[in-house]
């Protein structure tokens, strides 16, 4: 992802879940090199797309360590590589419900020796791992954590305190853009202090979610870390220049349709649902509209959602962005694969 290039696709496959099983589902994607396969069982028909990484589960549970290494190896060093080159850079995990995100982003806990971390805690100890430099003649200086989400076009602080969450709202500096205001921001010291409010951060999310009765896969979780590094090569501490770059790792809402019936439930889900839709929609518009060059446009729409309007300056601009699309790979989930795969193709 150097000079011109701001937008990096990758794609991620799991393996066949239990309940794909049951549902007497076959396999239906297969990849090789940066190709992706898919296979609609019903009429055989084939759609393959090219990506700038295919990632395919091997199946076997023992493996997924490394699968999660290598993830980090490739997308998170990349991450940092930007950020330390003085980019804002977004990381999107996008797919449906169940396909992998939250696996790709947050991980599992490590257990038995196996370490199943995802991205935003291995990028987090990339920060702070002192062998990893800061770029040139640069030293770390600050690094700060925000986590919020946004669920019904409505953020939430997630580190809001012991509340749990608190809302919050998007307002616009004249000068810098967007900003979320009374989002509380969090020194952290260690990779540790990462770990802990990473995990508060993501309690929070659950409890916002049982008490609006609703999954938080139904919302966007976005945990930023701010990171100021200082130039070791200025002469003085006191006419240092400190540097800024933000990493936004992004946990994005199933992506998947609700089937419309007139219950009671299903009315809070198919407002959940229009209102996922329309920021993921304005997401690819917005990401489209980066990659073909069009930065300065008046037509990049921004303002079409919260998600688009609160990572307006980590999108446009500065900014590098990399996007996880992540299926399943049974025949029952075709459509939602098929759906998934144009989503991610188009932002190329
Ligand atoms: P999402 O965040 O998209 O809803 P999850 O990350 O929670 O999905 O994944 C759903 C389930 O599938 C979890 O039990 C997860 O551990 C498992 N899973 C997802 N991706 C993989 C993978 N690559 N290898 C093994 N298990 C996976």
């Amino acid at each position: 992802m150097g000079g011109g290039n701001n937008v990096l696709v990758a794609v991620r496959c799991r393996p066949m879940s239990e309940r794909e099983k049951e549902k007497g589902a076959s396999p239906c994607v297969e990849s090789e090199d940066d190709k992706m396969t898919v296979t609609d069982k019903a009429s055989g028909e084939q759609r393959q797309f090219s990506f700038d990484y295919c990632y395919m589960s091997s199946g076997i549970a023992s493996d997924l360590p490394d699968e999660q290494a290598k993830i980090y190896q490739v997308l998170g060093t990349e991450v940092l590589n930007q950020a330390y080159q003085g980019y804002n850079v977004t990381v999107m995990a996008y797919g449906q419900t169940g396909s992998g995100k939250s696996l790709t982003m947050v991980g599992r806990p490590s257990a038995a020796g196996q370490d199943c971390r995802g991205l935003i805690p291995r990028i987090s100890e990339g920060i702070f791992n002192p062998e990893v430099p800061a770029g040139e003649g640069m030293v770390l200086a600050k690094v700060e954590l925000q986590m919020l989400e946004i669920y019904n076009e409505q953020v939430r602080d997630l580190l809001a305190g012991p509340g749990g969450s608190s809302v919050v709202k998007v307002r616009e500096d004249p000068a810098s853009g967007p900003y979320v205001e009374g989002l509380t921001k969090h020194t952290v010291l260690v990779y540790e202090d990462v770990c802990e409010k990473l995990e508060v951060g993501l309690q929070a999310r659950t409890i916002a979610g049982t008490k609006m009765n609703a999954g938080s896969s139904r919302a966007h979780t976005i945990c930023q870390l701010h990171i100021t590094r200082t130039n070791l090569t200025s002469t003085s501490r006191a006419r240092a220049i400190d540097t800024s770059s933000l990493i936004n790792l992004v946990d994005l809402a199933g992506s998947e349709r609700v089937a419309e019936a007139g219950t009671a439930d299903n009315v809070v889900r198919i407002k959940e649902s229009v209102n996922i839709n329309k920021s993921l929609t304005a997401l690819g518009q917005c990401i489209r509209a980066l990659s073909e060059g069009r930065a300065d446009s008046k037509h990049v729409p921004y303002r079409d959602s919260q998600l688009t309007w609160l990572l307006k300056n980590s999108l446009g601009g500065n900014a590098k962005t990399i996007m996880v699309a992540a299926v399943a790979p049974g025949s029952s989930e075709y459509a939602e694969t098929l759906s998934t795969l144009r989503y991610a193709d188009r932002m190329r």
